[in-house]
């Protein structure tokens, strides 16, 4: 019966003619779909279509193996052009060949297996030389297929449903994948031998165009890879954008070089700082590389799919995504580096050319103030004597007293020219920092008491001596409260705290005061610079601290913000022998 099944089949076919120019068409319509960069499901959606508007037949399926995914995709002519798309389940054989293995165990199924396996009698009829399957009467049991050779071979395997005639193809994709073409219809022996043979052919240049297809995709993803990669490096050498404005730049190429940039987005995270795309929010489709800076992680790269696809794979991102996303977080993190280093090297450029200031100002303010000691000695001197002559007028006497007092201040002015010079060496000894507090800031706290200042101290414990001249240690702590305490006339807090660090003592006095600009900062430790009036201040305060610091050879850091407070930070090398205080010796060994 069934010798004669085929010969019915194509007898009673309809006369269907397929043109040459037709099918030439329809072969270059594939290979230009395969060119065109669709995405995969968006390709077999566009070639089932072409293929069931030539073929007049009612169903069209396509089943291929893409790597590991494997899909099926059905388009309907009847009723609404239904179209279905799934992730199909396969098994892949020893030799690679792959085969669909849907749980439905229909004669469909059983059909597309021998098929792909290329398990066929070429005796049997319904199968052609080559091995692709065709009736034209699928209502009719195939019992008789179940041949010995062919394993499952059920008594009853009607391929059945709603379709009379089928064709099923195998084609190549490689030589390791395989994919299925299968053309349904309603019709009882819809198909003849001469279609049967054109789809065949029709199969292989499907085959043709889907590895085209994977070589086109691939190669884009490599090109958008590229470009992302040319992007962000541009970006990297602009030297005057800020690092902000860069990430929020670089953000940007990211969306465009994922496999769907349609439904991507994402976020550069930077010590808290977050830079994204307008559509970011959290997903669970979310890749994500580490920023490392120095061997600390400071922020992330992250890009994340918004909206499901329906070709989502279990592993929704590709490899080459993995590698570019780590390749940006390295990026990112040498740009970061050498802002750092840049800025670091910049900042330290500023102090140096501040340092050598200060230190051209004090040789010559040093210069000056020798000049005038003696001139100024003179006038002390002889103003001294000449008020203690007898008979001297009321007012004469006055005036030599206001001579000796402006001396005396003219030569404490000088004393100071020369400590920020560092003309007067200091005489040293082991030094209680917290000890100098005690006694110095005594002096000070009724005075606070009344401007409404509290005074706060974090003084710690067993701190380390400090080889200093304990006279211009005092002389440093008194400049930077009464500065402080200048600073706040309206009341505020006074911040008294020590600490020690690295072989040096830190002491650091805040206010919640009226703060400083930059161009302030950079100018108050010149001598006689000052914002204060003429009985207030002379300008020589943190002058005098300067000195003091560096030639104990330490250093001095302010920080502060205009209108919130600031900060001054003095750092001074701890004594050699790593004394601590007396009263910490019974806790310390
Ligand atoms: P003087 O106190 O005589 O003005 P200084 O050398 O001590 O001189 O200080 C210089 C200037 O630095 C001050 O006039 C003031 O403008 C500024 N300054 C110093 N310390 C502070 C502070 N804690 N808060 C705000 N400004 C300060
Ligand atoms: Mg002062």
């Amino acid at each position: 019966m069934l010798e004669t099944s085929r010969r019915d089949d194509s007898v009673s076919s309809k006369d269907r003619q397929i043109r040459i120019e037709d099918s030439v068409k329809l072969s270059q319509d594939i290979l230009h779909c395969a060119r065109g960069g669709l995405p995969r499901a968006e390709f077999l959606e566009e070639v089932t279509n072409l293929l069931l508007d030539f073929s007049e037949c009612d169903a069209m399926e396509i089943r291929l193996s893409d790597g590991s995914l494997h899909y099926c995709w059905e388009v309907t002519r009847r009723p609404g052009r239904g179209i279905r798309f799934d992730l199909a389940q396969w098994i892949v054989e020893e030799d690679g060949t792959v085969i669909p293995a849907t749980a439905a165990d229909s004669g469909l199924e059983w059909v597309c297996r021998h098929v792909a396996r290329q398990q066929f009698d070429s005796r049997l009829l319904c199968f052609t030389d080559t091995g692709s399957f065709w009736t034209g009467n699928t209502a009719r049991p195939l019992s008789l297929l179940a041949t010995a050779r062919l394993e499952g071979g059920s008594e009853n395997l009607h391929i059945g449903g709603q379709y009379g005639s089928l064709i099923a193809i195998r084609f190549f994709v490689t030589s390791l994948t395989v994919g299925l073409l299968l053309l349904k219809s309603r019709q009882p022996d819809s198909f003849s031998a001469e279609e049967v043979e054109f789809y065949e052919g029709l199969a292989q240049t499907l085959g043709l165009a889907v590895a085209d297809r994977r070589a086109e995709a691939a190669v884009r993803e490599r090109v958008k890879e590229l470009t992302c990669l040319y992007g962000i490096s541009n970006i990297a050498e602009s030297e005057t954008t800020p690092l902000s404005g860069m990430l929020q730049h670089m953000v940007h190429l990211l969306p465009p070089a994922w496999q769907y940039p349609e439904v991507a987005a994402a976020r550069i995270s930077l010590d808290g700082d977050a830079h994204v795309t307008p559509e970011f929010r959290e997903s669970r489709y979310r890749q994500s590389a580490d920023i490392v800076v120095s061997g600390r992680t400071r922020g992330k790269v992250e890009v994340v799919y918004l909206e499901e696809r329906p070709e989502f794979p279990v592993d929704v991102f590709l490899p080459e995504e993995e590698k570019l996303i780590d390749a940006v977080a390295r990026e990112v993190s040498l740009i970061v580096e050498r802002r750092e280093s840049q800025e670091e090297r910049s900042k330290l450029n500023h102090q140096l050319i501040h340092a050598d200031r200060l230190a051209t100002i004090g040789q010559l303010a040093a210069g000056v103030a020798h000049e005038l000691n003696e001139p100024l000695g003179s006038i002390l001197g002889f103003a001294q004597l000449a008020a203690k002559c007898p008979d001297i007028p009321r007012q004469a006497q006055k005036d030599i007293d206001r001579i000796v007092s402006a001396s005396l201040y003219a030569r404490d002015v000088i004393k100071k020219l020369l400590v920020f010079a560092r003309q007067m060496p200091p005489s040293v000894a082991p030094v209680s920092l917290n000890q100098v507090i005690a006694d110095g800031l005594h002096f000070h706290e009724a005075r606070c008491a009344k401007a409404g200042i509290e005074i706060v101290r974090n003084l710690a414990d067993g701190l380390p001596k400090v080889e200093a001249d304990p006279a211009q240690v005092n002389q440093v702590l008194v400049n930077l409260v009464v500065n402080a305490v200048h600073a706040m006339p309206e009341g505020g807090t006074l911040t008294i705290s020590t600490r020690s660090e690295d072989g040096k003592v830190m002491l650091v006095i805040g206010d919640t005061g009226v703060g400083m600009s930059e161009e302030m900062i950079d100018k108050i430790f010149l001598p006689f610079f000052t914002t204060k009036e003429i009985d207030e201040g002379t300008g020589l305060g943190l002058a005098v601290v300067h000195g003091i610091v560096t030639s104990h050879g330490g250093s001095i850091d302010v920080e502060s913000q205009f209108g919130k407070g600031s900060r001054f930070t003095v750092h001074l090398p701890t004594c050699g022998s790593r004394a601590v205080d007396d009263d910490e010796h019974g806790r310390r060994q």
